[in-house]
């Protein structure tokens, strides 16, 4: 029996027609030796852009958003004439992108005209870029001989809720419907092309994953047919222990654990979304991280056990995208105080990053997304501060999260201290500590503007 994979190609590796053809090449040499669903994301930055199709729409400029999709046009029929040789092929791929994208016209001249943009509408407009990338990966397969056969995230299987813009696959009715559909094509021969990041829920109607959204696809149909792994394919050679953005000599991690893994995703690490992991941990595939760019590479492993011989941290991660929220109570007791604020999250669907409390001054300080920040601060004022008649409520958005992480760290002793010195020594103030209770990281936070000094030299004190 050949073994089964999932391979996703990520915007990045799917930048224009010429790196289309490559990807699709890598896909048709190692057919040779196994059985590949792939998936595919929007190409390069195209979801970025249809967001802005959106908010054009939203305020009525019919015209910006026109212009866009046009623009979307042109480049989608150049990647179709660079990607695709056969010329029957490239004649129906080009076809599907004027249809497509004269869809998208219309939908976008409609919502400029309402100006207004409901979270349904965003999606269907955010679903274009994933349809069009995939359909030329598909024309291009199909040019090179496979057997591809192109779906949606719907017609292959993957059924939402009602959550547009995050919506979450209904298991198990999900996993029932991929293992049956993609299985069906598979035994028949067949290489299943899915578009990455968008969905349908119960009627049909288009839903995504929520940005990022494709690794998850990858990881829910891996589940579904029991693939043996899923390789990631991006535009760096692994998971690596800093962002190579802001960290020069960040080193690519071999293996970590999943549990390392979300910890990584939760501090933004690849832009995975916590969740891309779960189905992976749950029955036990590994994720690999591979590079289009170096395809000789071996890349990171996520799997069941870890890299010791890496030493005790792993990566030092930071998010700019968080606030934190301050509440002080003169009345009431710390306890009391904390539980209350916490209710709030809890009752908003808000999950902090991180949470410090101090009884005795009966202070909390909580860590959030920063686009909760206003939510959260309407209602704590409404059902803290109002509720009591007291307390006061501190809102610091130019903050940024930094988090050392790696399974080392559990039982080894002084971990924490290194982490300050090195911060101490760079004259930077940490606004907030916390750590994990699963001792896979320990937290703090810094003014947004320190953020990145802080990681040089926490890296550099562990790593290097
Ligand atoms: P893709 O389009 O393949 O999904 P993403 O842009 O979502 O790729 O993620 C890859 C990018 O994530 C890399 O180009 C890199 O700059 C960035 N990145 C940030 N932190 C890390 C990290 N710790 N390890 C690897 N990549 C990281
Ligand atoms: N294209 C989507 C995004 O940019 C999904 C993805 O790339 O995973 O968020
Ligand atoms: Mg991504």
């Amino acid at each position: 029996m050949r073994e089964l994979q999932v391979w996703k190609f990520g915007g990045t590796s799917l930048g224009n027609g010429e790196l289309i053809r490559n990807a699709a090449k890598l896909v048709a040499e190692a057919l040779r030796t196994r059985d590949l669903v792939v998936v595919c994301s929007a190409m390069g930055h195209t979801t970025d852009r249809l967001m802005a199709v959106a908010d054009a729409a939203s305020k009525g400029d019919a015209q910006k958003a026109i212009e866009t999709v046009r623009e979307l046009r042109e480049e989608h029929l150049k990647a179709c004439r660079e990607a695709v040789d056969d010329v029957d092929v490239r004649r129906e791929v080009e076809s599907f992108v004027t249809a497509r994208t004269e869809e998208l016209e219309k939908v976008a001249t409609s919502a400029s005209l309402l100006r207004e943009v409901t979270e349904r509408t965003r999606d269907l407009i955010a679903s274009f870029g994933e349809r069009l990338s995939t359909k030329i990966f598909w024309g291009a397969l199909r040019s090179m001989g496979v057997d591809a056969v192109y779906l949606e995230g719907g017609e292959a299987g993957i059924v939402t809720d009602d959550a547009f813009g995050n919506a979450n696959p209904l298991m198990p009715l999900t996993a029932q419907l991929l293992r049956e559909r993609l299985g069906k094509l598979l035994s028949d021969g067949k290489v299943p092309v899915v578009t990455g990041y968008i969905a349908a829920n119960r009627d049909g109607v288009t839903t995504t994953l929520g940005r990022g959204g494709s690794d998850y696809t990858a990881t829910l149909i891996a589940y579904s047919l029991d693939a043996k792994e899923v390789w990631l394919w991006t535009d760096v050679d692994g998971m690596m222990s800093a962002d190579p953005r802001v960290v020069r000599t960040a080193k690519v991690l071999r293996r970590i654990s999943y549990e390392e893994a979300v910890e990584m995703a939760y501090f933004g690490a690849k832009g995975l979304q916590i969740r891309t992991i779960l189905p992976a941990k749950e029955k036990g595939i590994p994720i690999r991280i591979k590079n289009t760019f170096n395809p000789g590479a071996e890349g990171t492993v996520i799997c069941d056990s870890t890299d010791k011989e890496m030493g005790v941290t792993k990566a030092v991660l930071f998010t700019r995208n968080v606030s934190m929220l301050t509440v002080k109570g003169d009345v009431l007791k710390g306890g009391a105080l904390s539980a209350r604020v916490l209710a709030v999250l809890e009752q908003l669907k808000v999950v902090p990053l991180m949470i410090s409390q101090s009884v005795s001054s009966a202070s909390i300080s909580v860590v959030l997304p920063r686009p909760m920040t206003d939510i959260v601060v309407r209602g704590l004022e409404r059902e803290v501060i109002g509720e009591l008649g007291g307390g006061e409520l501190e809102v610091e958005r130019d903050v940024a999260a930094i988090a050392v992480i790696g399974e080392g760290m559990k039982g080894t002793p002084g971990v924490a201290s290194r982490v300050f010195t090195a911060v101490a020594e760079k004259g930077i103030n940490v606004r907030m500590i916390a750590q994990g209770s699963s001792e896979l990281n320990i937290s703090f936070v810094v003014k947004e503007r320190d953020a990145d000094e802080a990681v040089r030299a926490v890296h550099e004190a562990f790593i290097g």
